[in-house]
């Protein structure tokens, strides 16, 4: 068997489009989505993926404002600026790009943005209402993943899931939404014990660990459908996943490849839980924390 791949590229075009759309509408009422992203530091990978999404934002017609702050700014003035943001009501959304440096305590910044504008989905109170089924924004990489399994008519409607790695913004939630979805999970960690045991049981696998290759063909179903949202350098300075996409293919349905799968939808969804952000606001009062 030669797995189908799961083009998340052009899946992202189209979300994108329907975005666009959707912030035109929205522009004609006179509101246009605004998204805030805070970056501190100067992380390489971070100002790349800040700059991406502030093109994304561009391209579909919302507004975004990138925030740069020096690495060694106080924790104080982080909270005032998101603080600040929380009450400006051009900002329908706000994004802190993690990871924050070491003296600063993420959580706490988290926190303290508004839940109505936590587009990340990180906020406590959007895992609150994501756990207990009543979801406000989903993280962007999971619901991304969702859309990506819908748009290939995968059914989770009694089916295994696996879900390897079990970190808060995409494991965990990861295994949230497929359950509601009807799938019996199984959320695995670095802990498991035979973790192949585990992924051969997966109807739909979903590894999320920055272990790049770890999980191979003979750890797959025959037939199962691989979501791998790893992204890892390789010695070569290439881009890989978590799956060993080579021997993964052989045995798969279906597979996400790494680069152009799960990556392109994850800023896809940010349009989107921005654009819904702003839609809310068309029709209630300012959020305000
Ligand atoms: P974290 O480091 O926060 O979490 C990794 C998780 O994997 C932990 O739960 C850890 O277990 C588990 N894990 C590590 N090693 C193993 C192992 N050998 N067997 C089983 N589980 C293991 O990572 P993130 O969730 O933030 O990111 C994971 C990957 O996804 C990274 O490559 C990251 O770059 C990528 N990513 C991609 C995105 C995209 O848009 N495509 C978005 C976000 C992340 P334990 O809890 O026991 O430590």
């Amino acid at each position: 068997m030669t797995a189908r791949i799961i083009d998340g590229k052009a899946l992202s075009d189209q979300v994108k489009a329907q975005v666009s759309q959707r912030v035109d509408e929205l522009k004609a009422r006179g509101i246009t989505p605004g998204l805030a992203v805070v970056l501190v530091g100067e992380d390489p990978a971070s100002q790349v993926y800040v700059r991406n999404k502030a093109a994304a934002c561009e391209k579909a017609g919302l507004h975004s404002r990138v925030i740069r702050l020096a690495a060694d700014i106080g924790e104080e003035q982080l909270l005032d600026l998101v603080r600040d943001l929380n009450h400006d009501a051009s900002v329908h959304g706000i994004l802190v790009q993690l990871p924050l440096p070491k003296h600063m305590n993420s959580s706490k910044v988290i926190e303290t943005i508004a839940a109505g504008k936590d587009v990340d989905g990180f906020h406590i109170s959007n895992a609150g209402l994501l756990m207990t089924g009543q979801p406000l924004f989903r993280p962007c990489t999971p619901y991304g993943i969702m859309k990506m399994l819908e748009s290939e008519n995968v059914s989770l409607w009694g089916a295994e899931a696996v879900v390897v790695g079990a970190s808060n913004i995409v494991g965990k939630p990861m295994a949230m939404l497929m359950l509601a979805a009807g799938a019996t999970v199984t959320l695995c960690n670095s802990k498991t014990r035979d973790l192949g045991a585990q992924t051969r049981r997966a109807d739909v696998l979903v590894v999320a660990t920055g272990k790049p290759g770890m999980v191979t063909g003979d750890m797959i179903k025959p037939g199962a459908v691989v979501i791998d949202v790893g992204i890892n350098r390789n010695e070569q300075g290439k881009l890989v996943g978590d799956v060993d996409f080579e021997s993964a293919r052989k045995v798969a349905s279906a597979i996400t490849p790494v680069p152009g799968g799960v990556g392109p939808m994850t800023i896809a969804m940010l349009l989107v839980n921005t654009l819904e952000a702003a839609e809310r606001s068309a029709v209630q009062v300012p959020v305000t924390q």
